[in-house]
């Protein structure tokens, strides 16, 4: 094989996670209300934590450290706001909306529909704030009346561990090999929404395994899901039971 070949061929096994297949994911079981999967919101080191008198995570880094959705959705403010300096909300299909805070700069408007992982501005220290960080917070619901949730445990939720790597949510890189065609989903469960596909013997990069829904094929059953970055950004989750190697798909680290 020569090198341009071998190129070529590299760069073919990473093509399969972009393939979405979107009749599918159209005709799927109603998921309005599953639980996304989630994008590092930005690289950086947790400086304070939800509590009684932080609605919210900080997580703190250079100015101009690049913030990302948490999740795809849409944009419902995107401007000043007291406090913040300046502020990003965003809405996701299960409700939910994260609140950005105190950036340097905004590169999205209201009304955008926006990707998980997809930047949406630049960190800052804009406002009430005494360096350079992004300020999360989680609400159930749009309204600015209630308080919000505890970001950890709904990033967790979604597949993200704090701190996070931009990218894939965070955790360590391994390989895995389907045996088989199988669909990845936007969470642990049949039910959700398929985000790509993956192929027979066709290898791919993989964070982490997370316990999910049990699936039974030829005998076997496995409740094991592995977490993959996808390349339109975000991860997704293909059940074990279709990759090579041991019950988890040959990948060590739990998510
Ligand atoms: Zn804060």
């Amino acid at each position: 094989m020569n090198l341009r070949a071998g190129l070529v061929a590299a760069a073919a096994l990473l093509l399969p996670l972009a393939a979405a297949v979107p009749g599918h994911a159209a005709t799927s079981a109603p998921t309005a209300a599953t639980a996304f999967a989630g994008s590092c919101p930005a690289a950086g080191v947790v400086t304070q934590g939800y509590s009684s008198t932080h609605d919210g995570v900080d997580i703190a880094n250079s100015l101009g450290t690049p913030i990302y959705a948490v999740g795809a959705g849409e944009v419902i403010a995107s401007g000043p706001a007291q406090g913040y300096g300046q502020w990003i909300r965003i809405l996701h299909p299960d409700g939910t909306v994260t609140e950005y805070g105190h950036m340097y700069q905004r590169d999205v408007s209201v009304g955008q529909q926006v990707a998980a992982g997809q930047r949406i501005a630049l960190m800052g220290s804009e406002g009430d704030s005494t360096g350079v960080h992004l300020h999360l917070r989680v609400r159930v619901g749009t309204s600015t009346s209630i308080r919000g949730i505890d970001p950890v445990p709904y990033l967790r939720d979604r597949g993200v561990g704090l701190p996070c790597t931009p990218g894939g949510g965070g955790g360590g890189t391994t390989t895995v090999t389907a045996w088989t065609q199988a669909n990845v989903r936007s969470c642990a469960a049949r039910s959700c929404d398929i985000v790509s596909t993956v192929y027979p013997n066709e290898s791919y990069p993989a964070h982490c395994w997370v316990v999910g829904e049990s699936v039974t094929d030829e005998g076997i059953t496995n409740d094991k899901w592995v977490r993959l970055p996808l390349n339109a950004g975000g991860v997704g989750y293909v059940s074990a039971i279709y990759l090579k190697g041991d019950e988890t798909g040959g990948v060590t680290t739990r998510c």
